[in-house]
């Protein structure tokens, strides 16, 4: 594709762009009533409580939102699939043969040649995946009220995403192909273990260093806010000395929050749209949720379980890798193992892996969520603000999933079920509300 084509590609879109914007199309009103249902009273039924707050959902944006949601599940289809034709264009029209020759040429000196090797490739793949993720991430996410960015500023994100893709995934393919040279016999093993301890150096280094490059993230000083929250975290054990918030409504009208990094880099983030279209009550409820992750060991449990899929992941690489190249490796030019053509091939492997392990993969984390929002109901005792997060957070998920889809594609608890368990919450401690025993 020449310059020329490629820029009027983008004036296009860009005009397309224009046209489709409808940002917060999609948004919910921010106070929520509790409805008659779910006021405390001797006859309260959770099932008719949780019934109530679902009604308050207009029909119109619970369809919308389902569509939305249901796109998702085809999405990974669709991704996974695209991704493969890519990988096997590369293969088998060897450009990643040649990407290789090229590289050669600039330099045999092995880490910086991987390295060139893996900026190449990661350009030709995002300039051959664009259409998808242009779709995807921007025409679809604006579609259904979901964005709030122009087409530039979104541009300028996905470039600097790829910046950064190209240092730390150049960082770990250039340590993963050392450990294969270095040893034949037992590079799983090495690779799991140098793949493991960067995804948590990864994790380490995102709050501070990688969010801040997208976002703004600030230190929260309103006392209304922070008060209640420190408070919170303190009769929780927690350390933390500050609450931060980000400009999430830069790209977004998702409201979200996190706890992020691990001991001192550990931080309480609630993004912008919470703040502003949260009632105390919500905020309350979804700070709960988040100190649930703190408190119950969820980051660490997250590393422990994702490292034995890992090393799981790599005994079958190094088969599935040995027995493709014996089949195929002269005809796609690739020499061997230490060869960086093989990368294609490799990252072909792992998405086959991921598109295979996607409904255990939110289980994994689906389970963790539905700790955390029992360990924030008993620590906030919010069921109402927890009732209206789920409903806030409906704005982009399906409310009422049949129970295979939310095994399936669900990573966490569907907005039905988080109302019920906050209702049920509710049922049992009526004490709470009624002052009668
Ligand atoms: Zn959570």
């Amino acid at each position: 594709m020449t310059t020329r084509t490629l820029l009027a590609l983008t004036l296009l879109i860009f005009f397309c762009a224009i046209a489709f914007a409808q940002p917060g199309a999609n948004e919910m009103p921010s106070v929520i009533q509790v409805p008659a249902e779910a006021q405390p009273s001797s006859h309260f039924d959770a099932t008719a409580a949780t019934n109530a707050y679902l009604a308050q959902i207009p029909p119109d944006k619970t369809a919308r939102s389902d569509a939305y949601f249901e796109g998702s599940y085809w999405l990974i289809l669709w991704d996974f699939l695209y991704g493969a034709v890519i990988a096997l264009v590369l293969l088998n029209l060897r450009w990643s043969a040649r990407m290789r020759d090229l590289a050669e040429r600039i330099t045999r000196f092995k880490p910086v040649h991987t390295f060139v090797y893996w900026t190449q490739y990661l350009v030709l793949t995002s300039i051959l995946g664009f259409p998808l993720a242009v779709y995807e991430g921007y025409f679809r996410e604006h579609k259904y009220g979901l964005a709030t960015q122009t087409f530039g500023a979104w541009m300028v994100d996905q470039l600097k995403g790829l910046a950064i893709g190209i240092v730390l995934g150049g960082i770990l393919v250039t340590l993963l192909f050392a450990i294969v040279r270095r040893f034949p016999r037992t590079w799983h093993l090495w690779g799991a273990v140098a793949t493991t301890g960067f995804l948590i150096f990864g994790a380490l280094i995102a709050p501070v260093y990688i969010v801040p490059i997208f976002n703004k993230v600030t230190p929260l000083n309103d006392p209304k806010v922070v008060d209640p929250i420190l408070s919170l975290a303190r009769a929780n054990g927690i350390p933390a000395k500050n609450v931060y918030t980000m400009d999430a409504s830069k790209q977004s009208t998702r409201m979200s929050a996190n706890v992020s990094g691990f001991a001192t880099t550990m931080r309480i983030t609630l993004n912008d749209n919470l703040l502003r279209r949260g009632s105390p009550e919500e905020i309350q409820s979804v700070m709960g949720h988040e100190m649930g992750h703190y408190v119950l060991n969820h980051i660490y449990k997250g590393v422990m379980f994702y490292f034995i899929v890992i090393v799981a992941f790599f005994a079958g690489l190094r088969w599935a890798l040995d027995w493709t190249l014996q089949r195929w490796g002269e005809k796609w030019q690739i020499r061997s193992l230490t060869d960086t053509a093989v990368l294609p091939l490799a990252l072909l492997m792992v998405s086959i892996f991921g598109f295979v392990f996607t409904p255990i993969d939110n289980t994994f984390t689906r389970s963790q969520e539905y700790e955390a929002d029992m360990y924030g109901l008993n620590t906030s005792r919010q069921p109402d603000g927890f009732a209206q997060a789920a409903i806030h957070l409906g704005e982009y998920r399906k409310m009422s999933p049949s129970p295979v889809e939310e095994w399936i594609f669900f990573d966490h608890p569907s907005g039905h079920n988080r109302i019920y368990a906050a209702m049920r919450w509710k049922a049992e401690n009526m004490k709470l509300f009624t002052g009668q025993p």
